[in-house]
């Protein structure tokens, strides 16, 4: 099998990269080591920026997002039992977010890879990349049910989109690769639950007892979260413990009240920050978590994925037009601004609300003056309204 470029994993990354190629006329193979059912239900995250947005539409990928996804224009603060409202648009000159889960900004870029895109390859696991540094790289695979038989797709690049555990990064030599990364002694417990959001927007609470947010899927699916400690098990937390701890850290001085209803599905996230560099060796490029990870108390991971792939796909198509393959030797270096703009935000949002185990009364008095200032000065909430909206691409 010969392609342009070869894509390895069907994430938001990969799927979003291949549509943008096939905009472009260039042919991709998509290689998924899982089944259509199981990565179109894997919950994560939910918050699209402005940007992720405007490529989406661009890319013709916005039409259901545009008539279900919900416009957010702010979030609000808690603390110390009161609340603070950050205005997006008031503060960033017109930026929102929107909330639109990765679940379904997945079934809309498979459907159209589908219908009209290249190759895509569920439960075609990659085993290898080789030869990256030649003219010539190469994606070995396994497709499931040919009795363990391999295949080899020929490319002239490869990206490698395939998660934090995913394959790609292995194949560059340790003496190319610096890794960056923070582990955070917490986890989210995050819950699904049938009932419609108790507040319009999201609510990011800072308690003694730990974070706790308050977010939503959908008119009538709630997804809410609470600080845990690290390597907890979720099944060790019963559905009415969960929601009486919701409710303790969430709870404010104006009679404000949070509906309970059935939780579908319950989860740990580990909190960590990870960044390899560079993110590219020869002509194997690294793409979203493959490349980086941040803790997701500033929704960034998914919007991350994004700006990679499109940072990609434009320095090829400058190529291809211009003969120049400036963008493209400058991809690393480009991503990884970003990158870090997002990593600093999202270690910002987690010192900010999360409560360390081993907090002294001094950190938490300085944490409750870091909300009071984002709370009371415009330059302050200007800062994490600009921040949550999103970074430029370019
Ligand atoms: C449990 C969890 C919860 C999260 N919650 C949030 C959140 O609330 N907010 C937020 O902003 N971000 C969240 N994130 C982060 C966000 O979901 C990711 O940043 C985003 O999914 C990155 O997209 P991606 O395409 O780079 O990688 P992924 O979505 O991980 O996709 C990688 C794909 O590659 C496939 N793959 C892996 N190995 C191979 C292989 N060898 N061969 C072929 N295919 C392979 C995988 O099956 C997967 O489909 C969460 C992440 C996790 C893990």
């Amino acid at each position: 099998m010969r392609t342009t470029v070869g894509i390895i994993g069907a994430g938001p990354a990969g799927l979003l990269l291949a549509r943008l190629l096939h905009n472009a006329g260039i042919d991709s193979v998509v290689l998924e080591s899982r089944d259509r059912a199981y990565v179109e239900q894997r919950q994560r995250a939910g918050i699209l920026e402005q940007g992720t947005v405007d490529v989406l539409r661009a890319a013709g990928a916005g039409g259901r997002m545009d008539r279900e996804g919900l416009r957010h224009d702010g979030i609000e603060l808690r603390f110390a039992r009161e609340r603070h409202r950050v205005d997006f648009p008031a503060l960033t000159g017109g930026s929102s977010v929107m909330v639109y889960a990765q679940t379904e900004v997945c079934k809309d870029l498979i459907a159209l890879q589908i219908e009209e895109g290249g190759p895509l390859l569920f439960e075609a696991e990659a085993l290898a990349v080789e030869g990256a540094e030649s003219e010539r790289p190469r994606v070995r695979f396994r497709r499931e049910g040919r009795e363990g038989r391999e295949d080899v797709l020929e490319c002239d690049y490869v990206v490698g989109c395939d998660g934090f555990w995913g394959v790609a990064r292995r194949a560059i030599p340790a003496e190319h690769s610096r890794v960056f990364e923070r582990t955070y002694p917490f986890g989210w417990l995050g819950i699904l639950a049938d009932v419609p959001p108790s507040h319009d927007e999201l609510v990011y609470a800072r308690h003694d007892r730990g974070f706790a947010l308050l977010s939503m899927r959908s008119p009538n699916v709630s997804r809410l979260y609470l600080q845990v400690p690290e390597g907890m098990d979720a099944g060790s937390w019963a559905d009415e413990e969960i929601w009486d701890e919701l409710e303790r850290r969430l709870e404010t001085a104006d009679g404000w009240s949070l509906e309970r209803g059935a939780i579908t599905s319950k989860s740990v996230t580990p909190m960590r920050s990870h960044v390899h560099e560079p993110m590219r060796y020869g002509r194997l490029f690294l793409a979203g978590d493959a490349a980086h990870i941040v803790p997701p108390t500033g929704a960034k991971g998914l919007n991350l994925a994004v700006g990679d792939v499109v940072t990609f796909a434009r320095a090829l198509v400058h190529l291809e037009e211009t003969g120049s393959a400036e963008r493209l030797d400058a991809y690393s270096e480009t991503c990884l601004r970003r990158v870090w703009q997002a990593e600093r935000f999202s270690y910002d949002m987690t010192t900010l609300l999360h409560r360390a185990p081993d907090a002294t009364p001094f950190e938490d008095r300085v944490q409750l003056a870091r909300l009071r200032r984002i709370a009371t000065s415009r330059a302050a909430g200007t800062d994490l309204a600009e921040g949550y909206t999103g970074f430029p691409l370019d």
